[in-house]
């Protein structure tokens, strides 16, 4: 049993200044890893999080980088590979949720999306892959809404986690020679400024477990799935729900 099962390493994370992606930001670093997360807005909460790491003895940075712009997004990820000599681990976890009806949501809508929930998956792992060698890993958060959308209005949202599922099955066929594996994490309702109180209401009677995620759930296997433990684990979806697809 390793300790810091991490050390040693980097790993480049998008979206790490709240909610799942700044628990898996902490995770990884508690674990010995160097981390450097994107953020767009909460560049507050971001220097926070860098601050509590550093003070707990990890090491963290923030850069600013949004995924809808994926030149920009590559580049953040070629700058920080450059910077630490070296990538171990991505996590593609900055997503946007969005709720409608067929009828109201705009096209415009599904592309801006799918430009942050697919595409950036696409071209952030065509960059990382460039920098990973073997023993590489690529953990990006899905959704269980990829299996089963569940209410009316999530098409696009749950198309866009369905895309991710596959993606993730086709990058493990492409980079498991190398010695890369590519897995994809759904977790079910987290406790997260993306669920508003009604949502917590709708969903908490179907949930056997009879409360919601807290983000570190989620974390803590995006961290296995990233140590020396997991590595013949592989195109695998795993789902952190408190027994919601039960
Ligand atoms: P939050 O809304 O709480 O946080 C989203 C994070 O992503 C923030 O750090 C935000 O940064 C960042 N982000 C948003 N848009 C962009 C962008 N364009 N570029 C870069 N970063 C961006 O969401 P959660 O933590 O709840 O969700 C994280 C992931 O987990 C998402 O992929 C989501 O789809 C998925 N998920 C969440 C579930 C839940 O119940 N909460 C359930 C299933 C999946 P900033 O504020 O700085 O812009």
């Amino acid at each position: 049993m390793h300790v810091r099962p991490l050390e040693g390493k980097t790993a480049f994370v998008t979206g790490g200044s709240r909610g799942i992606g700044a628990a898996i930001v902490r995770g990884l670093a508690l674990q010995g890893a160097t981390v450097t997360f994107t953020y767009v807005a909460a560049g507050g909460a971001a220097d926070a999080l860098v601050d509590d790491i550093r003070l707990a003895g990890g090491h963290a940075e923030a850069v600013r980088a949004d995924s809808a712009d994926a030149e920009g997004l590559a580049q953040a990820i070629d700058v920080a590979a450059a910077a630490h000599g070296r990538l171990d681990i991505l996590v593609n976890n900055a997503g946007v949720i969005t709720h409608g009806p067929v009828d109201d949501l705009p096209v415009e809508e599904f592309d801006r999306v799918f430009a942050i929930n697919v595409r950036a998956v696409y071209a952030g792992t065509r960059a990382a892959a460039k920098h990973m060698g073997e023993g590489g890993s690529v953990i990006t958060v899905g959704s269980i809404v990829a299996d089963r959308s569940g209410f009316p209005g999530t098409a696009i949202y749950s198309a866009s986690k369905g895309a991710i599922k596959s993606m993730t099955r086709g990058f493990a066929r492409d980079l498991g020679p190398r010695g890369i594996t590519v897995n994809n994490v759904q977790p079910g309702p987290i406790a997260t400024d993306m669920n508003p109180a009604y949502v917590e209401e709708l969903v908490l009677p179907l949930i056997p477990l009879g409360r919601m995620g807290r983000a570190e759930e989620v974390a803590a296997l995006v961290a296995h799935l990233a140590g020396p433990e997991a590595r013949f684990t592989t195109g695998a979806s795993f789902t952190v729900d408190g027994g919601f697809m039960s």
